[in-house]
Order: structure tokens, then C-alpha cells, then sequence
């Protein structure tokens, strides 16, 4: 298994430890509920009986008149889908029970709606007061404003009054514009305390991981300007603003601008879930990596706008509805247009498809709770969250390993273009440059002379006799004759000089800033030196070969064809006139 595989399940199996290990809340048994030392935390749901008003037009009279059917509710949190109605439930609840060494503990219990965009929430809470049954009303919601009697908390949350009479039943009334999902629990005091430091600690480190990597990536997109990181911290931006509005944040701090932002959750949604889907169109180029996932992002990118509409429009249910339907099915587009892209052989995919694979769990297991298949706690519960944080961090990784991967690549190119450049102009038997480079580079040589006002200078080359000692010796030992003149060359000649082999057995020179003196000289070091070289075509056998040379210096107006042909000329009379010499046109 290679480490990248291994890494990857050992986050998961660490992930299944956590919701395996985690300690679940009790459950409360029939009968009145009430909570306790032995007992600090007790989810109602199961032991309530429900009512669902499609009208919403009951009210508690109507309720409280006992005519109408009530069901009973087996699930431990309230979930009704997408079911539009007000919900009626009613529960027995006793006081808090003070533990036996603490009896003058608070018999005061708080209940907690796990949801902060239930729009209104009534309570009715029977009571004993100075011996008679009295009752007494507490609402809460987003959307009741000033006259919201809640327990400053994150959710909407209610302190029952320490009279709560246990031989009837509170009755609630809840109320909202999106799909009823929720949990109510029961908690003594001090449950309510540690589990509300428990939040705020999760929600602050969810929030720090996020706003750090929101600077991070905008650190480096001032750096880099790569607009990949713009729309990766657009994304996370939303991802934050959803998550916090969702879990109540600003209306905790800020109850005005929090009414507002959760009646507008399915914009956030929505607008997160298009910087998702045109982050994955970019990041993994869908349109060449993933061809068939490039259309369908596209038009869920689109149907996002209808969900925005319909939030303006009042549609508050209906945006809900298709941001939360949306949500699922882009999920599973965004995670698989990341597979199909790594298929295709886009590697930087691989670190989206573990973001998106742990954040895709993370929701999994979120779903589950609710079926009782994951136990249902303080991890659990909040599991979205820690996967949003990791998606962050990991999706932060993918943008890194993009550009690393790019680098990676480019270098390659380069140093595969340059191999390529450097076997296309060399002659294979002497390493010298070929005729092709010459005609490239003799033209630049000129242009450049032209320019500096300096002289320009050409040696042609020729091995004399070559024909003989090739058939003396053969053609592999003809061969290591052209390769030792090419080392000659290299050693002899400057640094801005050029030395290529023409053909066969001839060679061409471009001396950079030499006058016919200069030529002259270069050139009788050249030859003398050739024929002072000793071969060994043959054990035993001492073979000598000389070279004739022809030097042209460029005039002023001519081209390098009539340069070479000068220097060719040249060759041809140092050849009649004896071999082994060079002549000047
Ligand atoms: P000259 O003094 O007039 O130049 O006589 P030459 O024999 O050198 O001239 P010629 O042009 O008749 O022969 C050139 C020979 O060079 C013929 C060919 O066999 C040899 N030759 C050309 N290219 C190569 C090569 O790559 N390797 C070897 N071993 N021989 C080559
Ligand atoms: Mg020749
Ligand atoms: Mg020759």
C-alpha cells in the first residue's frame, strides 16, 4: 500500500473511533422526564407525543382542550422532513433532582433546541404557584424578535421555572419556515454549562481553522494573483458564514443582523455551493479532465441562481427545500468530477478527492445519527462541522499540490525541450555543432558584427587524402580521424567561436572578432597541431593525416553563402597548391 493510501484510511478509521468511542446522551424513560446528577443530560423527544397543524392555525386552547389526536414519537430527535406544518408536542417534566450530596443544588432545568433557524417557539409550562396550578408562557425564535424569552444561548434555549408543575404537560408549539429537523434535550445546570463550553470551544476552533486559512490562501494569492485561491476562499467564506448562521452565531452576538441572515441561510447555501462547483470547474478543469461532470456542474451552477431567487421572493420554505436537495446531489458531482478527473490523470485531484471524501463522510455520519446507526453525541452532532474544517485544510493542500505539481511538469518540459534542442543542432560523431546550426547562427554572427563594427572571419576545413586512409583502415577508424579533429577544434577555438562539421569529412569555423591576421593564425594553429596528432589505426602502425584550410574575412554588404563560398574557394587553392596549408581569399 503506498503511503498516500495509508494515510487516507487511517483518517477514516480514526473518524469511526471517534463516533464508536464518544459517551452518548442517556435517554429518559416513560413517565415524567426529569434530569439529574445521575442523569445530566436527557434527550425528549421520545417521550413526546406530536401534533402536526398544516393550517397552523390551532391554537393552545385547541390543544390544551385534549380533544385532539396526538401520536407518539419514536425517534430521539423531531423529524419531519419536509413536511410543511406547525408542530404541537407534549412532555411531562419534573424538576431537576439535586444529587444526594449536593441537595441544595439548582432544581432548575434548561432545554435546548439544537437548531437556530427554527422560526418560533412557544412554551407552555404548568405550574405550581403558592399551591394552585398556574401557567407560564415562554417564547422564543428567530423570528419572534424582542419578545423572545430565551436563555442567551447559541440555539434557542429556555430555563424552566423551577415550579414546573410534573402531573401536566408542557406543551410547545414550534413554528418555522424551514423543514423541521431538531433535537430538544433536557440539561441540569451544570450539564448545560459544560455542554455549552464544549460548543463554544468547537465552534471557536472551527472558526480560527477557517478564518486561517481564508489570510493563508489570501496571502498567497497576492503573491501568486492565481484566481484559483480567490474562488477556493470565496468558497470557504460562504462555507463560514452558512455554518455560523446555522449554528446561531450572530444572532447570539448580534440578535438583528442574526434574524437576518437566517431568514436569507439558503442564499448562503447556495452561494457556498456555487463557489464549491466553480472552484472544481477551474481547479480540476473539468472541461478537459472531466468533460461529462463539466455540464452538470454548470447546470447546477445555474440552479443555484434559482434558489437565490426564491429566497428574495419570499420563497423562504422553498429556497430551503431546494438548497438542501441541491446540496446532496452537488456533493456527490463535486466528489465524483474529482474521481473522474484523477482518472484521467490529473494528479493535483487527488488531495479534493480526500477533501471532499471527508467531508462527504462527515455528512454521512450526520444522516445516520438520526437512523440511531451512529451514536448520537457531542461529536456527532457537530461532525459536520469538523468536517468542513478538514475539507478546508485538505482542499488548501490540493491548491499547493497543484502548483507543485505544475512546476514539476514545467521543468519537465523544459528539460526535455532542451534535450531535444541540444540533439537537433549537434553532430552526433564529433559533438560539434551541424550544418543546420551554422546557417542559424552564421546569420546572427553577421548581424551582430554589423552591429559591434567588428570583424567576422570563416576557416573551412578538409581532412587531405581522407579517402586513402579510409580505405587503408576502414571507416571506424576514419571515424575516431573526425571525432579527434572535432576535440581539436573544441580546445583550440574561444568561447564565442563556433565550430561545426559541414560534411563528411570538412569543417566550417566562425571566428568571432578576427581580422585576416587573426584568421591566419587560428588557422596555422589549427593545422599545425593536426598534423602533429599521431593515430594508432593499426597495432604497431604510426599514421599521420594533415588538414588544408581555406579563411575568408567577411566584407562589408556580403552574405554568409558568398562568405562561405570565398572560404571554399580558398580550401580548393590551398588544396592545388600542395595540401596541407592554408590559403586566404
Ligand atoms: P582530398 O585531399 O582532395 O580532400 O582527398 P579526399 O580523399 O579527402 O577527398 P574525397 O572528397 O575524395 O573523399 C572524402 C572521403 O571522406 C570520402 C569518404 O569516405 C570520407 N568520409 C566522409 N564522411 C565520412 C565519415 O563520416 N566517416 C568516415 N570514416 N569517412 C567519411
Ligand atoms: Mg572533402
Ligand atoms: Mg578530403
Amino acid at each position: 500500500m503506498n503511503l498516500r493510501v495509508k494515510s487516507f484510511f487511517l483518517l477514516w478509521s480514526a473518524l469511526l473511533a471517534l463516533l464508536l468511542f464518544s459517551p452518548a446522551a442517556a435517554r429518559a424513560d416513560a413517565g415524567a422526564v426529569s434530569v439529574g446528577s445521575d442523569r445530566p443530560a436527557v434527550e425528549i423527544a421520545a417521550q413526546t407525543e406530536y401534533l402536526l397543524d398544516p393550517s397552523g392555525r390551532l391554537e393552545y386552547g385547541d390543544i390544551a382542550g385534549g380533544h385532539l389526536p396526538f401520536h407518539r414519537h419514536a425517534k430521539t430527535s423531531f423529524q419531519f422532513s419536509f413536511q410543511r406544518a406547525t408542530l404541537w408536542f407534549k412532555c411531562r417534566i419534573a424538576p431537576a433532582v439535586p444529587g444526594a450530596d449536593d441537595p441544595l443544588a439548582s432544581r432548575r432545568s434548561f432545554l435546548v433546541f439544537d437548531n437556530a433557524a427554527l422560526g418560533s417557539i412557544t412554551l407552555y409550562v404548568p405550574v405550581v404557584e403558592n399551591g394552585k396550578p398556574g401557567l407560564v408562557t415562554l417564547t422564543g425564535g428567530w423570528q419572534q424578535g424582542d419578545k423572545s424569552k430565551e436563555f442567551p444561548f447559541l440555539y434557542p434555549t429556555f430555563a424552566l421555572p423551577d415550579a414546573i408543575d410534573a402531573s401536566r404537560p408542557v406543551i410547545v408549539r414550534v413554528a418555522t419556515p424551514f423543514a423541521l429537523q431538531f433535537r430538544a434535550t433536557l440539561y441540569t445546570i451544570d450539564a448545560f454549562r459544560e455542554s455549552s463550553f464544549i460548543l463554544f470551544l468547537i465552534i471557536g476552533l472551527f472558526v480560527g481553522i477557517l478564518i486561517a486559512m481564508i489570510l493563508y490562501n489570501l496571502a498567497l494569492y497576492l503573491f501568486i494573483r492565481d484566481r484559483h485561491y480567490l474562488f477556493y476562499i470565496t468558497y470557504i467564506f460562504f462555507l463560514l458564514l452558512w455554518q455560523c448562521t446555522l449554528i446561531g452565531l450572530f444572532r447570539y452576538f448580534w440578535p438583528p443582523l442574526g434574524e437576518v441572515l437566517i431568514a436569507h441561510i439558503a442564499v448562503f447555501a447556495s452561494l457556498m455551493m456555487l463557489f464549491a462547483i466553480v472552484f472544481a470547474i477551474v481547479f480540476l478543469n473539468t472541461a478537459r479532465t472531466a468533460p461529462r461532470h463539466d455540464k452538470v456542474l454548470k447546470g447546477l451552477a445555474a440552479f443555484m441562481g434559482v434558489i437565490v431567487a426564491a429566497v428574495f421572493l419570499r420563497q423562504l420554505w422553498l429556497g430551503n427545500l431546494l438548497s438542501y436537495l441541491s446540496g446532496q446531489v452537488s456533493l456527490l458531482i463535486l466528489l465524483t468530477a474529482g474521481l473522474s478527473s484523477l482518472r484521467s490523470g490529473f494528479r493535483p485531484a487527488l488531495f479534493y478527492v480526500i477533501a471532499y471524501s471527508v467531508f462527504m463522510a462527515s455528512a454521512l455520519a450526520f444522516i445516520f445519527k438520526f437512523y440511531g446507526w451512529v451514536p448520537n453525541n457531542t461529536f456527532t452532532m457537530h461532525i459536520v462541522i469538523f468536517g468542513s474544517a478538514a475539507e478546508a485544510i485538505l482542499l488548501s493542500f490540493a491548491l499547493g499540490y497543484r502548483i507543485r505539481v505544475m512546476q514539476e511538469e514545467e521543468a519537465l518540459l523544459r528539460e526535455r525541450e532542451r534535450s531535444l534542442e541540444a540533439i537537433s543542432v549537434t553532430d552526433e560523431l564529433t559533438g560539434l555543432f551541424n550544418r543546420r546550426f551554422l546557417n542559424a547562427s552564421l546569420v546572427k554572427k553577421i548581424a551582430a558584427a554589423r552591429r559591434s563594427g567588428t570583424n567576422l572571419s570563416l576557416l573551412m576545413l578538409d581532412v587531405d587524402h581522407f579517402k586513402d586512409f579510409n580505405d587503408t583502415y576502414g571507416h571506424p577508424e576514419g571515424d575516431k580521424v573526425l571525432a579527434a579533429l572535432g576535440r581539436l577544434l573544441m580546445q583550440t577555438l574561444r568561447e564565442e567561436d563556433i565550430a561545426c562539421r559541414y560534411g563528411g569529412e570538412e569543417f566550417v569555423v566562425i571566428l568571432h572578432n578576427a581580422d585576416q591576421n587573426a584568421a591566419l593564425e587560428a588557422a596555422a594553429r589549427i593545422r599545425t597541431r593536426f598534423a602533429e596528432w599521431s593515430f594508432m589505426p593499426r597495432a604497431g602502425k604510426d599514421a599521420h593525416l594533415t588538414i588544408s584550410i581555406g579563411a575568408a574575412v567577411l566584407n562589408p554588404g556580403e552574405s554568409g553563402e558568398h562568405l562561405i563560398f570565398r572560404a571554399d574557394q580558398a580550401l580548393y587553392q590551398a588544396k592545388h597548391t600542395g595540401r596541407n596549408r592554408v590559403c586566404s581569399a
